[in-house]
């Protein structure tokens, strides 16, 4: 019986990508996401790997949008054995004291609470048929200081902190959950935030060790370790996957 991964902003970025590599290993795919075309793309791309896949549309922040996607994959296929909670958006890039309070709700909303629906009615479903896996997307900017992303920043630390708090109450009944933490990685969110901020560019690759961005391909590797049944004993951990950037700070 194949494995059923639900993987949100699958429509983009690392969502796409993981999911591509998720299904050249069988694996079937629910892919969430509020931007209906590109998730749609994706789906087709998993079929044309071989995996079975549909499309919810759903956004993050509303917790019972979250209970549609978990009740129509489970309607489906049953269970969910990997679930990368993945979804968020970047701020404007601006100072903490220029950013207003509309965009401090909306990266929280999405980012924080977004995550936090997830894993509230993902584990449910993995704790009720004996255990599954969970990957949360932390950040660089979850586990050091950084200038324009205060809001984004507290929100990514909030994603170290539910990844070990849920270890701590839910692995002893089969959960596992990690959190990855990339650094400037060339998805869509971050060449158009480089756009908006060109200086931005060239400063992040000269403050990374290996000189250079990450490619999603690299981060969907290491999802699809930690998903999988590769990484049984990995549990409650954040692993950077930054090219050197925050062992240096
Ligand atoms: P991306 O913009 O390419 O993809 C994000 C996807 O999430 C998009 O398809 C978007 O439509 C979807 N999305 C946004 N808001 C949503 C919502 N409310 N509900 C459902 N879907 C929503 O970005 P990405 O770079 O692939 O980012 C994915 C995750 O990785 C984010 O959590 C981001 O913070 C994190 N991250 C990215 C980088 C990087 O450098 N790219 C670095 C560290 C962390």
């Amino acid at each position: 019986m194949s494995k059923v991964a639900v993987i949100t902003g699958g429509g983009s970025g690392l969502g796409r990508v993981t999911a591509k590599q998720m299904a050249e290993k069988g694996i079937n795919i629910v892919v969430v996401d509020v931007d209906q075309d590109s998730g749609q793309e994706t789906v087709e791309l998993v079929k044309q790997a071989g995996a079975d896949a549909f499309f919810v549309k759903a956004d993050v922040s509303k917790a019972d949008e979250v209970k549609k996607y978990v009740d129509q994959t489970v309607e489906k296929y049953g269970t969910i054995d990997y679930f990368f909670n993945n979804a968020g958006i970047s701020g404007s890039g601006k100072l903490f004291l220029e950013t207003d309070v509309d965009e401090i709700n909306k990266i929280v909303e999405i980012n924080m609470l977004g995550a936090l629906y997830g894993m509230h009615y993902v584990a449910d479903v993995m704790v009720k048929n004996g255990g599954g896996s969970i990957v949360n997307t932390s950040s660089s900017a979850g586990v050091i200081g950084q200038s324009t992303v205060v809001t984004y920043s507290a929100t990514k630390h909030g994603i170290v902190g539910m990844t070990k708090s849920m270890v701590a109450e839910y692995a002893k009944d089969g959960l596992r959950v990690n959190a990855i933490a990339p650094g400037p990685t060339e998805t869509p969110m971050v060449k158009k935030y480089f756009e908006d901020n060109p200086e931005m560019k060239e400063s992040a690759e000269q403050g990374i060790p290996q000189k250079r961005l990450g490619t999603p391909e690299e981060v969907a590797e290491l999802v699809t370790f930690l998903l999988t049944s590769y990484a049984p004993y990995i549990n409650g951990d954040v692993i950077r996957i930054d090219g050197g950037f925050t062992s240096t700070k």
